[in-house]
Formats: structure tokens, C-alpha cells, sequence
């Protein structure tokens, strides 16, 4: 079994350990040692990178007999003395995720009696999952008290006692383990049982903030960053905070209420555009149902208008000329297609567009007396030509 140093000293960056084993895997090899300090994923905590003796560590298993296995590119064998070293920078992200989700587990157990299910930790940010949902003054309470734990720079001490000691010294959560059991002690706050890795005092974990909540199987799933994730969000924020002011003006606290007016006066403008479109629509259909005199079907572009405008345009000109079907074309590329017909017409606009569709490609369908599409491959005056040809 491998001596697991970070067990006793998590702060331990490198070591010297020898090869036990050696094994080709895929094109890595499968190394295991008589001691090490990478840490293996497990418990929620993802695996350690670095280096051992000079070769790249990409993946730390923590096999069933024991052996915490390294995957590592390069060559070594069975006898080698090597040196190890651990990336520290992601060590210690890790340690503080990880006892912060001690003190916030804690938290909520102890203010509430909410019982945390699981724990993840990502590459941004780290959830645990609650057996209840939460509300939003619960939060604040945890993420309040968590933090004066914090605050208080209290001690973290790893203890090793039989699972009957554990029982009686009052654990957060029963261990399924037997034998002897690894417990995290967060002084006079939180003991459990954990083969993870920690702070030695609170106060290295900076701070727990809450990122998000969210309802999850029947209880709330609690995003939260501690220490230098933390710091990472706050940067991200600030710059989105930084790049809404200089359109909107109005300091973080005003901006929801800012943005909400602003949605106001679209929608107040786009009803008075509608108006005006409609009216518009009526003069362009007047304009149509006169050069389509002696005709029974015409097809044209409309120069500047939407998919919803020469909608407008073609319910108009087949109300004024009940007789008439349409078939009218945004000037857009690809361009949109919408047919209509008059209740005098016996044109079948759904056939009309499906034609057009089998012969440029593009989508749509509709009713015999409407129908609309787009996605049309093909200059508009040679689906003009197209649509004249079939149909008049
Ligand atoms: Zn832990």
C-alpha cells in the first residue's frame, strides 16, 4: 500500500519516494510508489498534477487494493529513486474548496439541520448538494456564519480513532468506513471523517461565497467559491459590471431596474412601429393590386420589408382583390417567402411554396391560403422568374 504523505502533511509539496511499479497503459505509464504526495481523485476532490522525477503526472487513481496509481508520460522503472513535486498552485485551490465545504456543510447542519448529500468540485467552482431546499435568508445565515469561522482563523487538525471513538465524539455525518478513520477537525465546528485535503487554520480559506442556488432533487444545489475562486468571479463580475455601466449609466445596484425601463420603451416602440407597418402595409398592397390588374397570380420582391411586413402586404392586396393570389419575397439573402390567397383564387398556396422549396432548397409550408418560408437558395429574380413561370 502506498504511504499516502499527504494524509499527515497536506502542505507537503515534494518528496522522494521509490518506483514499485511500472506498467504500460495505453501509451502512459501506470506508476505506483512507495510514497507519495499526489493526492488521488477522490471524496469530490479532483487528482494532483506535477511532476515525478521529471516526468508530466496527468491523472492520479486511487486503485481498490491500496495503491494510489500515477499516470504519467515518460520513462520509469521498477527501483527508481525519483523526486516529486506537486503543482501547488492547484493543491491549494483544491485545500480551499474543500474545507470550505466543511465550515458551509457545517454551517447548514448546524444552523438549520440541513444535511449535505454530495459534494463536486469543478474547474470554477465547487456545489454541494442539500437534502432540503433552502431560502434565501438560510443562505445568508450559512454563508454568514461560515465566514466568521473563517474569519476566526480557527485550527483544522487531522485525527485518526477507531469508528466507535468517531461515533462518540460526535461526527457531522456516520462513516460507512471501518477500521481506522481519518477525521477533519474544524476546532469546536466541524469533525467528519475525510481522506481529503486542508488548510491547517480556517483563515487560509479567505472566504466562502455563494455563487448560485438552485432546486435539485428535491433539495438545492449550492454553488459556492472559496479563496482565490472567489477573487476569480469577483474579477469577472467587475468587468461585466465595468462594460454594462458604460451603456447603462447607472451604478450595479440601479441596473436591473435600468434595464427593465429600457425593455419597456422597446416594446412601447416596436407596438407604435407595428402601427405604422400595418398602415404602411395597406398602401403597398393598394400599390400591388394595381399593377396585378388582368392578373390572377403575381409574384414580386418587396424591397425593405420583413418576413411579418410582406405577410402584412399579402393579407392585405388578397382582401382588396379577393380573385388574386400572391406570392411575395423579402429582399433579404436567402431571402423569405410568404403566399397568400384570395377566397375567389383556386391557387393552393401551400403547393405554390412547396414547389418553390423542392426547386431552391429552404424550408416552410403552410394552408392553401397561406403560406410562408425561407431559407432559399438562388438570386430572387430567378425565383420570380420560377414562381411567373408556374403559375400564371
Ligand atoms: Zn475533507
Amino acid at each position: 500500500m502506498t504511504n499516502r504523505i499527504y494524509y499527515t502533511e497536506p502542505y507537503r509539496r515534494t518528496f522522494d519516494a521509490t518506483v514499485t511499479s511500472a506498467e504500460p497503459v495505453g501509451g502512459k505509464l501506470h506508476v505506483t510508489l512507495d510514497q507519495t504526495s499526489f493526492y488521488p481523485t477522490s471524496g469530490g476532490q479532483p487528482f494532483d498534477t506535477g511532476t515525478i522525477g521529471g516526468a508530466a503526472v496527468v491523472d492520479v487513481i486511487d486503485r481498490e487494493d491500496g495503491e494510489v496509481v500515477h499516470v504519467v508520460s515518460g520513462t520509469l522503472k521498477p527501483g527508481d529513486v525519483v523526486s516529486g513535486e506537486i503543482d501547488w498552485h492547484r493543491r491549494f485551490d483544491h485545500i480551499q474548496q474543500h474545507t470550505g465545504q466543511h465550515v458551509l456543510s457545517a454551517a447548514f447542519d448546524r444552523l438549520f439541520g440541513v444535511r449535505t448529500e454530495s459534494f463536486h468540485m469543478g474547474q470554477a467552482s465547487a456545489t454541494i448538494d442539500l437534502a432540503r431546499e433552502v431560502s434565501a435568508s438560510e443562505i445568508d445565515k450559512a454563508e454568514a456564519d461560515a465566514n466568521r469561522i473563517v474569519w476566526e482563523d480557527r485550527p483544522v487538525t487531522i485525527r485518526f480513532a477507531t469508528a466507535e471513538e468517531a461515533a462518540a465524539m460526535g461526527m457531522r455525518k456516520e462513516s460507512a468506513r471501518t477500521g481506522t478513520l481519518r477525521l477533519i477537525d474544524v476546532q469546536d465546528y466541524d469533525l467528519s471523517a475525510c481522506g481529503g485535503t486542508h488548510v491547517e487554520r480556517t483563515g487560509a480559506i479567505g472566504v466562502i461565497a455563494i455563487g448560485s442556488v438552485e432546486k435539485f432533487r428535491g433539495g438545492s444545489r449550492v454553488e459556492f467559491l472559496c479563496g482565490g475562486r472567489a477573487l476569480e468571479r469577483f474579477k469577472v463580475w467587475r468587468g461585466a459590471l465595468a462594460a454594462m455601466q458604460k451603456h447603462l449609466s447607472v451604478p450595479p445596484t440601479d441596473m436591473a431596474a435600468s434595464i427593465e425601463r429600457l425593455q419597456d420603451d422597446a416594446k412601447a416602440v416596436q407596438r407604435t412601429l407595428r402601427g405604422f407597418q400595418e398602415k404602411l402595409a395597406t398602401h403597398e398592397a393598394d400599390a400591388l393590386v394595381g399593377r396585378s390588374s388582368g392578373r390572377s397570380f403575381v409574384a414580386e420582391v418587396i424591397e425593405g420589408w420583413d418576413a411579418q411586413g410582406i405577410k402584412a402586404i399579402a393579407a392585405a392586396a388578397v382582401a382588396a382583390r379577393p380573385d388574386l393570389a400572391v406570392a411575395l419575397l423579402t429582399s433579404t439573402t436567402p431571402p423569405q417567402a410568404v403566399v397568400a390567397r384570395g377566397t375567389q383564387s383556386s391557387i393552393d398556396a401551400g403547393a405554390v411554396l412547396k414547389g418553390l422549396a423542392a426547386q431552391f432548397g429552404g424550408k416552410g409550408g403552410g394552408k392553401p391560403d397561406l403560406a410562408q418560408g425561407g431559407g432559399f437558395n438562388g438570386p430572387a429574380a430567378e425565383l420570380i422568374a420560377f414562381l411567373l413561370r408556374s403559375h400564371s
